[in-house]
């Protein structure tokens, strides 16, 4: 059989139809994204099939580990900050400018790209016990890594405070060529702006408008807020769901109004760590992005680890699927909402990273999937045990 010659009828077209792609006939004027920022953004929602078959309702999720060239939805919140800083004329081209910035990863790889992309230069902080295959990327893509405390260690010298005193430090020092600009990716609004303006109006248009619930983790509150704030004011009965890590302070404030329950107030205040080997959502305080959109969140949902650890495996074992941590929370609090909502029903969720970010820490825990199948039930990870 000639296979070169084979015609081929399994690449799906924009029409719904079956004809394959004429490849010769793709590269037309509007198909060339100029430079990383034309790849960010309008990425594919991917019916999770397992998952919907098991529950008889529709499970999609956003591929946002298809953005830009940072691979996550940070570059949409990279490009935001970015835009909006130097529409603000905190930050120029070309003069030697150096975006500052604390984050335990996706941020960071998101802002190095992007600030290359547009003249700059980038500094980024993040505690010591972070995956190391995340400073690696960070290097190689040119930006400087200052490893600092590990997150449960807040004074001066946390990964958020150093990067904003670094940034400081920048601008006051005359040797110093051009500014110095502290991202801020917690407190800067452009940050949840990003989601209001692109991630959630792609959900609204991808789904016409037909979903019951969206589900996503918080770690600024970016994302939550953002397609919160996009989706309520046209879709009012849609339910908005926190999917939280074990540990997350979040979950409280969702369900009982407090951050912490009065019994444990203390103990959780000083540990300023979410305890958990899942890594960029999961908080213990407010921040003015997940501010923004709290009043519109109705639900929560609270994932332990194991359970993370078995969807992450469930998802490349039935889907073909390699994602990160908060990926697998999400698809989890996802299913359970699914679940309580009943049959038929559409819940929309993110993928926010791949499971090549997570190898040294999450996927280390969650071991091979090659040749090791397990068989567990969805129940089993949905209902957890020993929880
Ligand atoms: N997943 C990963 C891997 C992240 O790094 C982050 C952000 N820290 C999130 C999810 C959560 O997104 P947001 O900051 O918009 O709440």
């Amino acid at each position: 059989e000639d296979h070169t010659r084979r015609k081929s009828s399994i690449w799906p077209t924009t029409d719904g139809g079956n004809d394959p792609r004429k490849l010769g006939d793709a590269s037309t004027q509007e198909d060339v994204s100029v430079g990383v920022e034309g790849l960010i953004g309008n990425t594919p929602l991917i019916k999770l099939r397992s998952l919907s078959d098991a529950l008889g309702c529709e499970i999609l999720a956003k591929a946002e580990f298809l953005n830009g060239a940072g691979n996550s939805p940070k570059d949409r919140v990279a490009l935001s900050m970015i835009t909006h800083a130097e529409e603000d004329g905190i930050l120029q081209p070309d003069r030697g400018d150096t975006i500052y910035e604390g984050t335990v990863g996706s941020t960071g790889i998101s802002l190095a790209s992007v600030a290359r992309a547009r003249g700059y230069k980038a500094h980024i902080c993040m505690p010591s016990d972070v995956a190391t295959e995340k400073s690696d990327l960070l290097l190689k893509l040119g930006a400087t890594v200052e490893r600092v405390l590990p997150a449960s260690i807040v004074d001066q010298n946390q990964f958020v405070n150093t990067a904003r005193r670094r940034a400081q430090e920048h601008t006051d020092d005359p040797n110093k060529p051009g500014r110095g600009f502290f991202a801020d990716q917690f407190e800067n609004t452009a940050n949840y702006l990003a989601h209001q303006e692109t991630t959630g109006p792609e959900i609204y248009a991808q789904t016409d408008g037909k979903l019951d619930a969206f589900v996503a983790g918080a770690g600024t509150g970016g994302t939550l807020s953002g397609v919160a704030l996009a989706l309520k004011p046209l879709l009012p009965d849609m339910r908005v769901v926190l999917a939280d890590p074990q540990g997350s302070g979040l979950y409280n404030k969702i369900k009982y109004g407090v951050m912490f329950s009065p019994t444990e107030a203390e103990g959780t205040r000083r540990r300023h760590q979410v305890d958990s080997i899942v890594e960029g959502i999961g908080i213990n305080r407010l921040t003015a992005n997940m501010n923004a959109g709290l009043h519109l969140v109705d639900d929560a949902v609270k994932v332990t680890d194991e359970q993370a650890l078995k969807m992450a495996r469930w998802l490349v074992e039935k889907e073909g699927l390699f994602v990160g941590a908060s990926s697998a929370v999400n698809c989890v609090a996802a299913a359970r909402t699914a679940r309580e909502l009943g049959r038929g029903k559409r819940v929309v969720t993110i993928l926010c990273d791949s499971g090549a970010r997570h190898l040294s820490k999450f996927w280390k825990q969650a071991g091979d999937v090659g040749g090791k199948e397990e068989e567990f039930s969805l129940e089993e990870i949905l209902d957890g045990s020993g929880q």
